[in-house]
């Protein structure tokens, strides 16, 4: 059976130029990045390495990115960071309903410690308002904590503007650049950003293995304790292998960037085209207005998402209901409650993320599977039968 995997925004394929990187460091340049020899100072040159190319993908300087062991690491590294470093001049924080859970549990923890956290809304096409995050600000506030691009509708928040209201009040500014990372333009000499979180395995790079950019003169707090790795900010042995592949899927990024974002979204646009006239009663949710170019999320009235989704894998296809990490249960997607999209429609909605690996034919393979589906599904569903279908 045809294998087609719609879910990039989960995670992606190490690529084979990655794994052959990382391989070498397993089993033959094994030494430990702290010894003196060297076989200890190869690998630190080699993390020094994928410093440089992790750096250089999002325009900052090598010395302002340190590795963590992955997107949520770095998230709860900035948030608990900044709040302990800066718990003498306040603790309110503002973030976004629509955050990834490493962001929104993090705060919910930090409530029960004594924090107050703002949760902007965001409006019917996704995006929060500045305005209504520069009226969240009191003399309190000391993190602002908004993501560059969401995981579930692909969305692109204003993170240039939101960079200059936190400068001309002076309050830290983090951003969730998980899914932007590779897939839209990140400049960040030319944005106000102190902290950018990234993720190895959400760019064909393998999984545990991520990093935090900190601006120059940021102080933030450290996270984990004990040695003096990562120039004393991140402890523990450095994760070599996971390091070097990240660094070579970075490199990867950044020269094939132009092709990667027309492949994804020549894709996109016309799975989404084809879906919306071939299928009645569907609907996009969120704008395409710079939107993630991998990213469909999409809506089919009077079917259940868990049903579309079986149906789907028993064909060999992957995609996601909302979100990964809400896949295993029922309750309805935060990101698309906070859209305003009622709970009968979340429960029908789907979401496809197209990748570097994906064809012209994976998707038509798709598009017939889908059409099968929908329509078999809502002969049986009590839902349309009442709606008259
Ligand atoms: C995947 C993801 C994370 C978590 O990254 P991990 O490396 O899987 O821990 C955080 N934020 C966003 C937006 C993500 O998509």
């Amino acid at each position: 059976m045809r294998q087609v995997y719609l879910d990039y925004s989960a995670t992606t394929p190490v690529k084979k130029e990655v794994l052959d990187v990382m391989l070498p460091y397993f089993s033959e340049k094994y030494g430990n990045p702290s010894s003196l020899y060297t076989l200890g100072q190869e690998s630190k040159d080699a993390i020094t390495k994928a410093r440089g190319q992790v750096a250089s993908l999002i325009n900052a300087d090598p010395a302002e990115v340190f590795f963590t062991a992955g997107g949520t690491e770095s998230d709860n590294w900035a948030l608990f960071g900044a709040v302990d470093a800066l718990k003498k001049k306040g603790n309110h924080i503002i973030t976004t309903k629509i955050e990834h859970h490493a962001i929104l549990h993090s705060c919910e923890f930090l409530e029960k410690h004594g924090c107050d956290v703002t949760y902007l809304d965001i409006d019917c096409e996704g995006r929060v308002n500045v305005e209504d995050l520069e009226a969240a600000i009191t003399d309190k506030t000391i993190l602002i904590s908004v993501m560059f691009l969401n995981n579930e509708i692909g969305t692109v928040q204003p993170i240039k503007e939101i960079g200059e209201i936190a400068k001309k009040h002076g309050i830290l500014f983090h951003t969730d650049g998980v899914q932007a990372l590779g897939n839209i333009p990140i400049d960040l000499k030319s944005l106000n950003v102190d902290l950018l979180s990234m993720s190895s395995h959400k760019i064909y790079g393998p999984k545990g293995v991520g990093a935090l950019y900190v601006k120059k003169g940021v102080k933030i707090s450290n996270y984990i304790h004990g040695g003096a790795q990562e120039i004393k900010r991140r402890a523990g042995t450095e994760n070599l292998p996971g390091i070097v592949g990240f660094g070579k899927a970075a490199e990867l990024a950044k020269e094939n960037f132009d092709s990667h974002v027309k492949h994804c979204s020549d894709l996109r646009n016309y799975f989404v085209d084809k879906v919306l006239n071939n299928i009645p009663n569907t609907y996009l949710n969120a704008t395409m207005d710079g939107r993630h170019p991998g990213n469909a999320n999409i809506t089919f009235e009077f079917v259940e998402g868990e049903a579309m989704l079986l149906s789907l894998d028993m064909q060999g296809i992957s995609v996601s209901t909302g979100s990964a990490c809400s896949s295993a249960s029922l309750v309805p997607s935060h990101v698309l409650t906070a859209l305003g999209i009622p709970v009968e429609k979340i429960h029908g909605t789907l979401r496809f993320t197209f990748g570097d690996f994906t064809t012209k034919e994976d998707v038509d393979y798709t598009l017939e599977a889908l059409t099968n589906i929908v329509n078999k599904l809502r002969q049986i569903s009590p839902v349309s039968s009442e709606k008259g279908w």
